[in-house]
């Protein structure tokens, strides 16, 4: 299992201030982590960076890919009468998880405490209140009276806002909450399986390329970048997967549950994994002996949907944790399937020679 280091870097990753197009900080916090455990680090010039690991064979390269970005705010306007901010979305939010809820706002002259507000229910007519209230409908009240005083604070349109919400185990550690978990917990994974390989000196016919892209919920940008610097012959995208254990949910609509395992997608909107590479990945977790759970996610894709159509095409799979309440203040997340998540990409990279990856697409 993960140690306090590896905890701590988790707690400082999700923590760090990296919505999509503003993921700087968060970059760094990963960098340094990743500097003693990479051979050489390599940048596209949107912003994500690339750490490799050299194994016994030049090729094939071997992508790992997590997306660093998370979803968040920027301010679109300053109430010159109240001083409250509107905001559009950076990644999709649904409307009904923002009220109440605490953000950061930061600014040229640092960052700013608010929360998100719209008109009190006491002043709502019946009908309104049996509505939900948009976000266009809702500002961000960062505690001034004007709007003077909010420019005067250091507001201007264009500042990046980020949900603030702590990270915090529960169960005795076994889970984690916490914002960003999509994906900065996929970045995770390729940095505790690039960390492991290189402290117990494990073998690996084929060069790593762990990465941690940006700008995927706005449309899987930094993946497109990263594919091109990379020009990966495999690739594995980690991801958070939606935990269908939730009340309401029917097992056909997210078939994976939180501690069953990691999973494999089968299906999604952005892609069809390569299908003799998603064998393999089942095959691998039944030697090992890692419990490997089945997803489809009908809706939504992730940066493999970029990088599987790089060039002449890369054999792509995404392993994902199944998550609880993405896209809010507070994702929750077993532990344990990220450790199994760590044993299955570790497994995954000691095979992929050249022969074995030339055999996904050969006809
Ligand atoms: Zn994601």
């Amino acid at each position: 299992m993960f140690d306090e280091k590896s905890i701590n870097a988790l707690r400082k990753m999700t923590e760090s201030f990296g919505p999509s197009g503003f993921e700087r900080e968060t970059a760094r916090v990963i960098k340094e982590y990743m500097t003693d455990y990479s051979d050489n680090i390599l940048t596209d010039k949107l912003g994500s960076v690339v750490f490799v690991a050299k194994g016994s064979s030049e090729r094939p390269h071997v992508l790992l890919a997590g997306h660093i970005d998370e979803v968040g705010f920027v301010v679109s306007g300053i109430d010159e009468s109240t001083g409250f901010l509107s905001f559009n979305p950076l990644g999709g939010w649904w409307d009904q998880v923002l009220l109440s809820q605490r953000v950061i706002v930061r600014t040229e002259k640092g960052d700013l405490h608010g929360v998100i507000a719209a008109k009190p229910p006491h002043l709502l007519t019946d009908e309104e209140r049996q509505k939900v209230v948009e976000k266009r409908n809702m500002y961000i009240d960062i505690g001034v009276t004007s709007g003077k005083e909010a420019v005067e604070a250091g507001v201007k349109i264009g500042d990046p806002v980020i949900p603030w919400s702590p990270f915090m185990l529960a169960r005795n550690g076994e889970v984690a909450m916490g914002k960003a978990f999509d994906d900065r917990i996929g970045a995770f994974v390729m940095m505790e399986t690039m960390r492991r390989i290189k402290e117990d000196n494990i073998g690996h016919p084929n060069t790593i390329y762990g990465a941690a892209t940006v700008q995927e919920e706005v449309g899987a940008r930094g993946a497109q970048t990263v594919a091109h610097i990379v020009d990966p012959d495999v690739a594995i995208v980690i991801e958070v997967d939606i935990a269908g254990d939730v009340p309401g949910i029917k097992p056909s609509e997210a078939p994976t549950k939180m501690g069953k395992g990691p999973s494999l997608c089968t299906y999604d909107s952005s892609m069809i994994p390569n299908q003799p590479l998603k064998e393999f990945v089942i095959k691998t977790a039944r030697e090992a002996d890692i419990p490997l759970q089945l997803s489809q996610v009908a809706r939504g894709g992730t940066d493999a949907g970029r990088i599987h159509l790089n060039r002449a095409g890369c054999p792509s799979v995404v392993i994902g944790i199944p998550t609880r309440h993405i896209h809010s203040h507070v994702g929750m997340l077993s532990l344990n399937d990220v450790e199994n998540a760590v044993k299955l990409m570790i497994e995954l990279v000691k095979r992929l020679d050249a022969d074995t990856v030339n055999s996904f697409i050969s006809i």
